[in-house]
């Protein structure tokens, strides 16, 4: 028989699959005999079993009775007595945090008789009747899917009839009004009456959540954030304790340390006489956690002994919500708290010092996704212009774009590519397109803990919030700071690391780390703790990590950044600007001496361009690839050079010669298919005198390099071998011309012959493939794309927004390597090469080389090393660190 419902004093952290975070969380906290209202979590197994078949699973209602039976028993209420009912909470969370995603209801067991009993009990009419029009709001929009302005509606109605501003300003009369306009409203809108039944009130509540995991906001997150939609949320029911009380009670949030920087310190959000979301939903002013001290001493100091311990024994930033009932403290949930990228560097080091995790366990929580945000770019404080508001700095980040008021038309101005930031008074999860959309959160209200601060953080997205002195006119389309107006559209720059934004678009540099990769100086605080993330995962890293450069300069950045090589040098890109005219005059040529000619003027340029990439990284190696477009690349466009004709033919004047020779020859050459046409070795074997020439450029420059006392280590890579012959054939002239280079310059030139592997045939037949090839190295661009059987540049656009949509992919497959596809090719390739030839030497040098999912695969694949673009260098390096860590060390980096 399954087991779907656990007691807290069952459950545990290591449960979180089951349990939910926030279950298992829970459970861990009761354990550890911190003060949690009691209570029971409902599997996530139940709510696939729930999503699957539409129906509760059999036996769940039955072992929610029992568990509710027993929570009755021990807190001496009952749900539905009249004289002194127990309310419960029904609470949403899946394995990994959704903050605001899914639904949570409150003061489940409130009808009409229990609102007097509660009343009485409490000896509080006001907040009697203020928890039953919550639960009926709550009730009306989770459960019969109301929309929740509705309520606010009335709600406004009332304030206003009544001349208060503020909720706390209505009094219990006011409130059992306003009871009862909202049942007016559930009957009139849901065609039913707001249900009397406790337990209907509940079993629906626990429904509404499961449904609440397939919610379109809910999946929006998670395909953002990369959680399956497979997973499904616990729920957990719990007793409710109080924070709308009165003054004595509360309700607030709190951090071990400072999400934003890291820094250590208790840091949080109080709100008193509040329940639930009201803390960071920005309704009203939240304290500092340091004012609670002075409201509450005994509460704040039992609250900083729970926060200790439970960052002791997480052994991490912790986050938790809490309750206070009338000067009694509650623990209401905890996790391990999102940071952002400063922080979790800073953290690290930090728990690193005070021996509360190992050097190891430092390295696993910090990540490749993070490093890269701290290399961006920030303002350039000197030469921005003054500010023209400041809030709070939420999330960090130099993010500039056109103010838009709403998420649609943030949504609707980044899909015709423009970058905005989206301006609100406080974000509610409908705003989440938006967000994603935005380069940056701007909000007027709300703390650092409030939804838009929140959410950003987990997104990496810039967020300021709180700027309280911007004046939103709702519907204006602008807001207005002192007299300044900003309307819809207009650029300002916002910074969120220290909270200030400015009109106009501010100047940019570089950023503390990306100056430490490029001139090593170190400083302490952040710059310090990536460096020491750095170097452990260069101590531990098994796979080596080189760079895609094309020229000296890129070259030399990348060496800065760590790089042990350059494994993939793109001679292609050295046919460009001036020298295309060299090229087509190699494609032009009618004759071989012509064609000899071409290709002489062009061997000095070549010459030059792997001299300064050798010497850039002398002693290291160098990978070049032979030519690899299709020649018709370096030609012009071919509607242009007919327009260009035909416009000369049409005014009667003769066409220009070369062009029409030229015409001639784009269409001679045209392909439906260039990606499958001639190209790659095909070119070499077909193309008379070009490989010849670029291998002895490539020769030449070793010879130089060689005579000026450096140390050259050039590598020859055969782009889109699939068959063995044809990498017999292309080897044979390579080394043609490498005897010949060593017999005219007395210098042996040696250069190690490999093939890319970027078809799937190429994959399929390694073995073979490895007689001939020194190395191999995947070419994972072309081989996702000839694996799929779709081109990158076609088809991206097209489509790949509906199949993440649909759940067909969860990530591009251009992004993050398809472990299951292209991934098993090269796994085979990987064993038929290396049993063809022991200690191949074998490295991947598409862009999913920098990408840290990626290089976890190809660090468990067994490859030498992995190359990227100089600026994902040091993001590679730090992955393959963490890849070579135990797996135990390995933690969640969600
Ligand atoms: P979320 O996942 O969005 O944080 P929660 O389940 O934590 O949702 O609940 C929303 C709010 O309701 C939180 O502020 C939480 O502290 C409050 N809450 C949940 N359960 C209880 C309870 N038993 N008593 C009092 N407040 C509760
Ligand atoms: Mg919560
Ligand atoms: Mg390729």
């Amino acid at each position: 028989m399954v087991r779907y419902v656990y007691d807290f004093a069952d459950g545990g952290r290591d449960m979180a699959d089951l349990l939910g975070g926030k279950g298992a969380n829970l459970a861990e906290m009761t354990r550890l005999g911190l003060p949690v209202p009691p209570g029971f979590t409902v599997t996530t197994e139940a709510c696939r079993a729930f999503l699957a078949t539409g129906v509760e699973p059999p036996g769940l209602g039955r072992e929610i009775s029992q568990h509710l039976s027993a929570l009755e028993r021990a807190a001496g209420r009952r749900l539905g007595r009249p004289d002194d009912p127990l309310l419960l909470s029904v609470r949403s969370g899946g394995r990994f945090s959704m903050p605001g995603m899914m639904e949570t209801i409150l003061d489940i067991g409130l009808n009409d008789a229990c609102v007097l009993g509660l009343a009485k009990a409490s000896g509080d009419q006001r907040f009697a009747w203020d928890s039953y029009r919550r639960l009926i709001q709550m009730f009306g929009g989770t459960v019969m899917g109301l929309d929740g302005s509705l309520f606010e509606g009335v709600m406004s109605d009332l304030k206003r009839s009544r001349g208060v501003a503020n909720d706390l300003d209505l009094n219990a009369t006011d409130l059992a009004e306003l009871v009862e306009a909202y049942k007016d409203l559930v009957r009139r809108e849901a065609g039913e009456h707001f249900p009397q039944s406790p337990e209907e009130q509940l079993h629906r509540a626990v429904n509404a959540v499961f449904e609440s995991w397939r919610s379109e906001r809910a999946r929006l997150y998670r395909r953002r954030e990369h959680i399956s939609d497979a997973l499904g949320t616990a729920v957990t029911v719990q007793t409710m304790v109080f924070g709308n009380l009165g003054p004595d009670s509360g309700s607030g949030v709190a951090f071990t340390r400072d999400p934003a920087t890291g820094r250590p310190g208790l840091y949080g959000d109080y709100l008193a006489n509040a329940q639930g979301e009201d803390v960071v939903a920005g309704i009203r002013n939240t304290v500092p956690l340091t004012a609670l001290k002075e409201l509450d001493t005994t509460s704040y100091a039992r609250l900083c002994d729970h926060l200790r311990a439970l960052e002791a024994h997480y052994r991490d930033l912790c986050d938790i919500e809490f309750t206070i009932e009338r000067g009694r403290l509650w623990m209401l949930q905890t996790r391990v708290g999102k940071r952002t990228a400063e922080a979790a560097f800073t953290i690290a080091a930090e728990l690193t010092d005070e021996d509360l995790i190992t050097p190891d366990e430092g390295l696993a929580r910090v990540s490749g996704h993070g490093l890269a945000r701290l290399m961006f770019p920030r303002f350039d404080t000197s030469a921005v212009g003054e500010a023209l508001v400041h809030g709070l700095p939420a999330s960090p980040g130099a993010a500039v774009g056109a103010v838009v008021f709403d998420s649609a038309e943030a949504v609707r101005r980044a899909d015709a590519g423009e970058h905005v930031i989206l301006v609100r008074q406080e974000t509610t999860p409908d705003d989440l397109p938006g967000m994603v959309a935005a380069q940056a959160v701007l909000t007027s209200r709300g703390g650092k803990t409030s939804h838009a601060a929140v959410v950003a953080r987990g997104m990496g997205k810039v967020c300021v919030c709180g700027a309280e002195e911007l004046a939103l006119e709702a519907g204006a389309h602008r807001f207005t700071v002192g007299d300044t107006i900003i309307e819809e559209g207009t650029v300002i720059s916002v910074d969120g690391s220290d909270g200030t934004v400015y009109l106009g678009a501010a100047p940019m540099v570089d950023s503390a780390v990306m100056r430490y990769f490029e001139t090593g100086t170190r400083s302490a605080g952040l710059v310090d703790a990536v460096a020491r993330a750095m170097e452990k995962a260069d101590d531990v890293r098994r796979l080596e990590v080189r760079a895609n450069a094309d020229t000296p300069e890129d070259a030399a950045r990348a060496r800065r950044f760590g790089a042990q090589g350059v494994g993939l040098c793109r001679t292609e890109h050295m046919f460009l600007g001036e020298r295309r005219k060299l090229v087509e005059a190699m494609i032009l040529a009618r004759n071989e001496a012509e064609r000899e000619e071409a290709l002489r003027a062009l061997l000095p340029l070549q010459r030059q361009d792997f001299t300064g990439i050798l010497q850039a990284m002398d002693g290291l190696p160098v990978t070049i690839r032979l030519i690899d477009p299709p020649l018709h690349e370096f030609l012009p466009d071919r509607t242009d050079l007919a327009v260009r004709v035909a416009t000369a033919e049409a005014q009667g004047t003769a066409s220009d010669p070369h062009d029409a020779e030229l015409l001639d020859a784009v269409n001679r050459m045209h392909e439906e298919n260039p990606m499958l046409g001639l190209r790659g070795v095909r070119l070499g074997l077909v193309v008379p005198g070009l490989v010849a020439m670029q291998v002895r450029a490539i020769a030449e420059a070793v010879v130089e390099r060689t005579r000026a006392g450096g140390s050259p280590k050039a590598e020859i890579m055969v782009p889109l071998v699939g068959a063995v012959e044809e990498l017999r054939i292309e080897r044979t002239e390579v080394e043609r011309v490498l005897t010949e280079v060593s017999k005219e310059s007395g210098i042996t030139v040696h250069c190690p012959v490999g093939t890319m592997i970027e078809l799937p045939r190429a994959a399929l037949t390694a073995g073979r493939i490895a007689q001939e090839a020194e190395f191999f190295s995947f070419g994972t661009n072309d081989l996702t794309q000839t694996t799929w059987g779709f081109s990158r540049d076609d088809v991206e656009a097209a489509f790949f927004s509906a199949y993440l949509d649909k759940g067909i992919f969860t990530t591009s497959p251009f992004e993050t390597i398809d472990i299951a596809g292209v991934g098993r090719l090269v796994q085979i390739a990987v064993a038929e090469g290396r049993a063809a030839r022991p200690g191949l030497k074998i490295g991947v040098c598409g862009e999913h080389g920098g990408d840290p999912d990626s290089v976890h695969f190809f660090h468990t694949a067994g490859l030498d090393y992995v190359s990227c673009s100089p600026f994902r260098v040091p993001i590679a390096r730090l992955e393959a660190g963490r890849a070579a860590l135990p797996e135990t060390e390995r933690s969640d980096s969600r």
